[in-house]
């Protein structure tokens, strides 16, 4: 299994002068494949804003974690780019409630039509969003996905993706959570967590009402995390990311390794 956070920002073009240690993630998508199974997209920050069309639809399925704009920004334009190689119905899998918020919010005229509604001459719908249960695993691209609450506003569920081979899971954007381990617990075959570290420890009221973690939170939540399984960080908010990773690295040491946009980083047994 293998696993790579998608890039969303473009280096080269960044007035700063001194290089980064970690790119900015202004936006939030993943890419995983397994044994027989994916690519499965989780999240559609920048999917639709890497690669042509004809890269775009080797995605084999999209489930998304929840509908805040970092995480769907090009959620459209991945569809459109899927549309143009006659793919009708293009398929999105999220919660019910992220489904909500999709209609009422983005693909509902104002923003952006409703793909649901409009029809290829023959009939089929451009786009359906299709609700995953919550709970119970399901099929996807060749994966079993199975997918929890996390603690964040808005629907949001964390994702445990497994191929029978190798599991990762993927724990949204999420302040402290108990059924994030518990989902951990019982996954058998887990070699990873990837967990988020948005803002920095002076700004730990933000995080706690925002349900998102600090490097203070984040190493509480270290010493839940199964023997031996890799904890990956995304989703350090860009302008703090430095601050993050100094932080995180006085209090954690390498308890946990930041991903790198565009890296394949390779897990399993
Ligand atoms: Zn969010
Ligand atoms: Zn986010």
């Amino acid at each position: 299994m293998r696993l790579r956070l998608l890039p969303s920002s473009f280096p080269g073009s960044s007035p700063v002068v001194s290089a980064p240690r970690v790119p900015a993630q202004p936006l939030t998508s993943f890419v995983v494949e397994g044994a027989g199974a994916g690519p499965l997209a989780v999240d559609a920050g920048s999917l639709g804003l890497v690669g042509e069309p004809t890269e775009m639809a080797r995605i084999a399925g999209l489930v998304l974690t929840h509908a805040h704009i970092d995480h769907v920004a090009s959620l459209p334009m991945w569809v459109e780019a899927l549309l143009s190689l006659d793919r009708a119905p293009v398929r999105v899998h999220a919660s019910a409630g992220a489904i909500e918020v999709l209609r009422a919010h983005l693909f509902s005229g104002p923003l952006f039509p409703d793909f649901e509604a409009l029809r290829e001459p023959d009939g089929r719908p451009l786009m359906e969003l299709v609700p995953f249960p919550v709970g119970d695993p399901f099929e996807l691209a060749g994966f079993q996905v199975a997918a929890f609450p996390v603690a964040h506003p808005g629907p949001t569920h964390g994702l445990v993706v497994d191929d029978g081979e190798d599991a990762v899971l993927f724990g949204a954007d999420s302040g402290p959570c108990d059924a994030l381990w518990e989902a951990a617990a019982r996954a058998p075959r887990l070699r990873a967590v990837v967990l988020e570290a948005s803002f920095p420890e002076r700004m730990q009221a933000i995080a706690d009402g925002s349900g998102h973690l600090t490097p203070l939170t984040l190493a509480a939540e270290l010493d839940r995390a199964p023997e031996g399984v890799r904890v990956l960080l995304a989703h350090l908010k860009p302008a703090y990311r430095e601050e993050i990773i100094d932080e995180l690295t006085r209090r954690v040491g390498g308890a946990v390794e930041f991903l790198e946009p565009g890296s394949w980083v390779e897990l399993g047994s």
